[in-house]
């Protein structure tokens, strides 16, 4: 290498694209982080529309809070939240946003339209068009009910590698989209979400639909098929500083994919490696080469990190070895009465 090349500070507009790849990293993670907002306005009714898996575009649109005018220019800056201030508020955060990231990203990697209407402002709202850079470079007074609606067309229009890669899994990505917002449904009481796609043939398909006013359970059959019913066992585990409460199958109602396995901590869907290794290889002794499908939510009292990775789906649990006891406690009851009768691995 060649010597005295000299460092340069990189430019504030190309920091803001590569970062900006980093947290809008795919077609799915795209309509999660919307999903989530939409979720933080406290919507009731929540819709995600793709087109062409999301490849033309994907709209949410929900009956949420909706924005103020004093925050329509600030809106898509990296960095600008409603939800935290400093570090410490990180500790109590129940939104699923904080870091003010997605929408700027989704500006830096996409075409986005924001249309939005307060409690005040209803039956006007106001569009909202933005640059590359997250600036505000339009708005257009137009009729609207309270809520928000995201409009992100043109996903990696500029970005021609990851474009290449998008066009060949969308199908996949959407499929995964699919478990991401049945998680959602479950969890989110009282939300109704629907989710569908279009393509330029055919009418939409609705891959996602929580009834109304319907009980965890009702939802969970809704994404994991009614059929199900039978052999779910609902269990919980209360310990000082854990509680688990979930849903699981008994062995007759093993599936050949891993698919519809499902963690919540504190509220938020995550994956939980550990946890999901423990309870396939307790399940793989009463029933070999098949999967339980669960819905199991992790309550932990502080002591949680969910700011790992810029999707937040990995979570740091201080206390990580009394959930896994927990659980192993708790699926060891409901998969055999004789809860000494065998040990599994995977719990140090
Ligand atoms: P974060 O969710 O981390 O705050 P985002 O970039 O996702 O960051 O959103 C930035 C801000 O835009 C949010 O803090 C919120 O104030 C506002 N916002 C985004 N989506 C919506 C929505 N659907 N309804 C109301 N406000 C929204
Ligand atoms: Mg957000």
């Amino acid at each position: 290498m060649a010597e005295g090349t000299g460092m340069r500070p990189i430019a504030k507009e190309t920091i803001h694209k590569l970062c900006s790849g980093q947290v809008i990293v795919d077609l799915a993670t795209s309509a999660k982080e919307l999903l989530e907002n939409s979720l933080d306005a406290g919507a009731t009714s929540i819709d995600i529309k793709m087109r062409d898996s999301g490849l033309t575009s994907i709209t949410v649109t929900d009956n949420g809070h909706g924005i103020s005018p004093e925050d329509y220019e600030t809106l898509c800056r990296k960095h600008w939240t409603s939800k935290i201030t400093s570090f410490e508020d990180l500790d109590g955060v129940t939104t699923f946003g904080f870091r003010g990231e997605a929408l700027s990203s989704l500006c830096a990697v996409a075409s986005v339209t924001i249309t939005t209407a307060t409690r005040d402002s209803a039956p006007m709202g106001m569009s909202l068009e933005f640059d590359q850079n997250g600036e505000l470079v339009g708005r257009t007074a137009v009729a609207r009910e309270r809520g928000t609606t995201v409009v992100v067309s043109g996903l990696f229009a500029r970005w021609p590698v990851r474009l290449a890669d998008l066009k060949k899994n969308s199908r996949r990505e959407y499929t995964r989209l699919v478990g991401l917002v049945e998680q959602y449904s479950i969890i989110c009481d009282g939300v109704r979400i629907t989710l569908s796609n279009q393509t330029a043939r055919g009418a939409p398909v609705v891959s996602v639909r929580t009834p109304p006013q319907s009980d965890r359970l009702t939802r969970l059959l809704g994404a994991f098929g009614a059929q199900l019913r039978p052999h779910l066992v609902h269990f919980e585990f209360k310990a000082e500083n854990v509680s688990l409460e979930g849903h699981f199958s008994r062995p007759e109602g093993g599936r050949n994919g891993s698919d519809k396995q499902y963690f919540f901590v504190n509220g938020r869907p995550c994956d939980l490696p550990k946890a999901k290794k423990l309870v396939n290889e307790l399940f793989r002794g009463y029933c070999p080469h098949k999967y339980p499908v669960f819905a199991i939510a992790v309550e932990v009292k502080g002591s949680v990190d969910v700011n790992l990775t810029p999707d937040k789906r990995e979570v740091l649990i201080r206390c990580e070895e009394s959930v896994l006891l927990g659980l192993k406690d708790a699926l060891v009851r409901v998969l055999e009465p004789d809860m000494n009768a065998f040990s599994v691995s995977g719990v140090e």
